[in-house]
C-alpha cells in the first residue's frame, strides 16, 4: 500500500511515522513534510506545498496512491477531498461542505443550534449588521471570533464590552483578512477544557483517547494564546461519564446532524470543549481534523494500525472495529522558536537531536528543514518531544528528559506539561491510572 500524508507539520510527522508501522505499507509520502519525516524509514518528502491541490492530485495518480490522509485544515477546507474523490482516488478527510464546520463558525454555530448541541450563547454579525449596543448590554467577558480560518489567532478575549467592540472593529477593518468579515460574539464559558478527537464514517463514530493541549506560551496558562504548546492523553478531567455525555450530546447528534443535513461527516472530528465544574460539556469549536499537537501523544498510545482504521472508516464500517490502546500515558512537549506566536526567527541550527534519539520517548518534527547536514529551524512550533510512562508525570519526565538533550537559539518550551493531570494524579490513588481508561 502507498500512502500520501499532507501537510508539514508534527501532526503529519506522527501520521507518517505510524502509517510507515503498517506492514501493510510500502512507501508513505509526505507533502511537504519536514526534516523528521524526511528521515522517517520508508518515509519520503515531496515538495508539494499542502494548498496545491492540482499538484498533489497529480502526484497520487502519477505514483498510484492507495490512500491519502490529510492533515491540515486548509486543503479540507479547499476541497481536497472532493478533487480527490472525483478522480476515483481514496482521501479520509472531510469534503468541503462538511469541512464547514471548522471553515465557518457562523456556520457551526448555526448547526449547533438547529441540532441543540450544547454551546455558549452568541450572535454573529458583519460590519453592516453590527449593534454595538447589544454588546454593551452582554456580561463581560466576551469572546470575539473570526469567522473563517485565521491559524488558530482568530479569537480573542476581552475584558470589556467596549474592548469587545474594538476587537470586532479590527476585524473588519481586516486585521485577519477577509476572516473576519463576518464575526461571532459569544459569551464566555468557565471550566476546563477538553480536546476530544474521534474518527467519523459517515455514520459512525469511533472515538479516540483522549487529551488535553495547553493553548497559552507561557507556564501557569499564561501569556497570548497559540496553535498549542503541548498536550497530554489520557485527559482525567474527561471522566467516564463525561466520555459518555460528549458521546451523546455532542458527537452523536452532530454526525446524526450532518447527515440528516446531506453533508455526511468522514475523517477525524475533532470537538474543543469546555467542562464546567458540574461536568456539563459545551463545544467551543469544532476542527474537521486531527489536532495538532494532540495528535503526537495520541498516536503514541495507538496500538492498532492506523491504515486499517482509515480503511473501515472509508467503508463506513467504523462500528466493525476494535481499537487498542498502551495503558500507559504520554505527554508531548512542543519547542517553539524565538519569538513565537508573533514574528518567528528561522534558520538556527538545531542541536542535541542525536541525542534525543538514544532515549525512550519520541521527538517529532514541525518547522523543521534539512540544510547540509544540519537540521535548522523553519516554523514557529519546532518539534514536540513525546514521553511514555505509567502515570501523566512519569510520562512528563521522559519527556522533558528529551527536552533536556535540544537546543536552538530562542527555544521556548513551557516547563508544566500535564500539569492538571499531575495535580490530579497527586489526589488519586495510584490504581486509578490502573482501570481500563481510554
Ligand atoms: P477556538 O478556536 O474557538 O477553540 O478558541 C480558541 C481558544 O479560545 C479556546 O481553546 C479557548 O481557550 C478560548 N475560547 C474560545 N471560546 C471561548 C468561550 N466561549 N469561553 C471561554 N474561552 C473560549
Amino acid at each position: 500500500m502507498r500512502v500520501l500524508i499532507v501537510g508539514g507539520g508534527g501532526r503529519e510527522h506522527a501520521l507518517a511515522w505510524k502509517v510507515a508501522e503498517s506492514a501493510r505499507v510500502s512507501q508513505v509520502y509526505v507533502a511537504p513534510g519536514n526534516a523528521g519525516t524526511a528521515l522517517e524509514p520508508r518515509v519520503r518528502n515531496v515538495a508539494i506545498p499542502a494548498d496545491d491541490l492540482p499538484g498533489l492530485l497529480r502526484f497520487a495518480r502519477e505514483e498510484r496512491i492507495d490512500l491519502t490522509i490529510v492533515g491540515p485544515e486548509g486543503p479540507l477546507v479547499a476541497g481536497i477531498v472532493d478533487v480527490f474523490a472525483g478522480a476515483g482516488l481514496r482521501c479520509f478527510g472531510p469534503v468541503a461542505a462538511a469541512a464547514r464546520l471548522e471553515g465557518s463558525k457562523a456556520y457551526a454555530k448555526a448547526f449547533l443550534e438547529r441540532h441543540a448541541i450544547p454551546t455558549a450563547a452568541y450572535a454573529t454579525f458583519t460590519r453592516a449588521s453590527f449593534d454595538a449596543d447589544w454588546i454593551r448590554a452582554q456580561r463581560a467577558p466576551l469572546v470575539v471570533k473570526a469567522d473563517g480560518l485565521a491559524a488558530g489567532k482568530g479569537v480573542v478575549i476581552c475584558e470589556s464590552p467596549d474592548d469587545a467592540i474594538a476587537t470586532a472593529k479590527a476585524m473588519f477593518a481586516g486585521r485577519f483578512g477577509p476572516a473576519g468579515d463576518l464575526i461571532v460574539v459569544e459569551e464566555f464559558l468557565e471550566g476546563e477544557e477538553a480536546s476530544f478527537i474521534a474518527m467519523v464514517d459517515g455514520r459512525h463514530v469511533l472515538p479516540l483517547a483522549t487529551s488535553q493541549d495547553h493553548k497559552r506560551l507561557r507556564d501557569g496558562d499564561l501569556g497570548p494564546n497559540t496553535g498549542g504548546m503541548g498536550a497530554y492523553s489520557p485527559a482525567p478531567v474527561v471522566t467516564p461519564a463525561i466520555h459518555e455525555r460528549v458521546m451523546r450530546e455532542v458527537m452523536w447528534p452532530t454526525v446524526r446532524g450532518l447527515a440528516a443535513e446531506g453533508t455526511p461527516y468522514v475523517g477525524f472530528l475533532y470537538a474543543g470543549l469546555m467542562i464546567a465544574g458540574d461536568g456539563t460539556p459545551k463545544v467551543l469549536e469544532f476542527n474537521c481534523r486531527f489536532g495538532d499537537p494532540e495528535t503526537q501523544p495520541i498516536l503514541m498510545r495507538l496500538r492498532s494500525d492506523l491504515t486499517r482504521l482509515v480503511d473501515a472508516a472509508l467503508h463506513g464500517r467504523l462500528d466493525d472495529v476494535d481499537i487498542d490502546w498502551d495503558r500507559q500515558a504520554a505527554v508531548g512537549v512542543v519547542l517553539a522558536a524565538g519569538g513565537y506566536p508573533d514574528t518567528v526567527r528561522k534558520g538556527q541550527a538545531i542541536h542535541g537531536l542525536a541525542a534525543a534519539a538514544e532515549l525512550p520517548g519520541k521527538v517529532f518534527h514541525a518547522g523543521t528543514e534539512r540544510r547540509g547536514d544540519a537540521v535548522v529551524v523553519s516554523g514557529g512550533r519546532v518539534l514536540c518531544a513525546v514521553g511514555l510512562g505509567d502515570t501523566v508525570r512519569e510520562a512528563r519526565s521522559e519527556a522533558y528528559a528529551l527536552v533536556s538533550t535540544i537546543g536552538f537559539d530562542g527555544m521556548q518550551f513551557r516547563r508544566d506539561i500535564g500539569h492538571r493531570a499531575v495535580a490530579r494524579e497527586s489526589k488519586l490513588a495510584r490504581s486509578h491510572y490502573s482501570r481500563n481508561r481510554r
